[in-house]
């Protein structure tokens, strides 16, 4: 299949290259060259570099796939005057696989289609780990025909591909996912900071966690107590996996969608408070995991 492919950054660079892997070819853009550039030189003969959104909306592509940082960026690639929708060929279909807000996916989508694109909405979970391994979780909202079409450029991608249902429900999969991991993370360092402060032994107090009522991925994969684990941020300084705004941003995300919905998420904003708090720290950087310095002696 011939696709477009806008945002070759973090998670963007490994998907398009396990497109060209499964034999796609590729037209991409991004505002940074050189990420296109060392994109290009690996794969020189399936892939074309287009220098704006606009040119990879008027190229010959069956399906344009966009991974961009946040809902602004969304717009201003689909919505803007040198955006896609105001020069893209009917019957393109357009899958946006950046992390935004249910409304704003539902918006672009519903005008997307009414001049003849069909859309998905298809936020992934995994890390860039995931995006390298194509082992992502993919959640995808949208009409059920079109993602049984792209089903197979879902499997290039990731591992589990899960429909959500309507336009925007992927997005609602992924903000409510997160929202709980942004909560159980607290959680969990409250209580390891909690039962190590009063005399246990950390990886002990993990090992009872793990195999009773407490357990959680937090707990036991992510386990945010320096030693608990090996191969986790929290064993390396917390550098690396999942940044604390990025968590900010999701828990945004969730506080915006509950309010639409006039739907009390009394934890999840006392979460982003948590994170807002750590972030002003000047901690944004650090994984998400880091929260726990909230809760221990310096
Ligand atoms: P990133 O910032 O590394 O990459 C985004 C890319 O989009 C950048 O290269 C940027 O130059 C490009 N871009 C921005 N505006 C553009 C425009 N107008 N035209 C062309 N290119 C433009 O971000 P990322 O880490 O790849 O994340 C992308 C999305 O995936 C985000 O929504 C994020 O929340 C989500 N996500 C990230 C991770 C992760 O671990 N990084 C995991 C799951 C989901």
């Amino acid at each position: 299949m011939k696709i477009g492919f806008i945002g070759i950054g973090n998670m963007g660079f490994p998907m398009a290259a396990n497109l060209l892997k499964a034999g796609h070819d590729l037209v991409v853009h991004d505002l940074v060259v050189e990420a296109v550039q060392q994109l290009t030189s690996r794969f020189p003969e399936k892939i074309k570099a287009l220098s704006s959104v606009k040119a990879v909306a008027k190229s010959n592509v069956d399906l344009i796939i966009t991974m961009l940082p946040a809902a602004h960026h969304v717009k201003a690639v689909y919505l803007g005057k040198e955006g896609l929708l105001a020069h893209i060929s009917p019957n393109i279909a357009l899958i946006d696989s950046s992390t935004i807000d249910p409304q704003t996916a539902r918006d672009i989508a519903l005008a997307a289609a009414k001049q003849g694109n069909p859309m998905l909405d298809a936020p992934v979970s995994g890390g860039t780990a995931g995006a390298e391994a194509a082992t992502l979780t993919i959640m995808v909202g949208g009409d059920e025909r079109e993602f049984i079409r792209f089903k197979e450029i879902f499997s290039a991608l990731g591992k589990n591909i899960v429909y959500c249902g309507g336009s925007g429900n992927g997005q609602v999969a992924k903000v409510a996912n997160n929202m709980l991991l942004g909560i159980s993370m607290i959680g969990t360092a409250e209580a390891m900071s909690l039962g190590v402060s009063l005399g246990m032994d950390p990886k002990v107090l993990a090992g009872i966690i793990n195999t009773s009522s407490g357990r959680c991925w937090s707990s036991d994969s992510y386990n945010p107590f320096p030693g608990v684990l090996e191969n986790v941020p929290s064993a390396r300084g917390y550098s690396g996996g999942f940044g604390t705004d990025l968590m900010l941003k999701d828990l945004g995300l969730a506080a915006e969608a509950a309010k639409l919905a006039k739907q009390p998420i009394p934890l999840g904003g006392l979460a982003q408070q948590i994170y807002q708090t750590f972030s002003l720290q000047g901690h944004g950087n650090l994984d998400f995991s880091a929260i726990i310095k909230l809760f221990q002696k310096k």
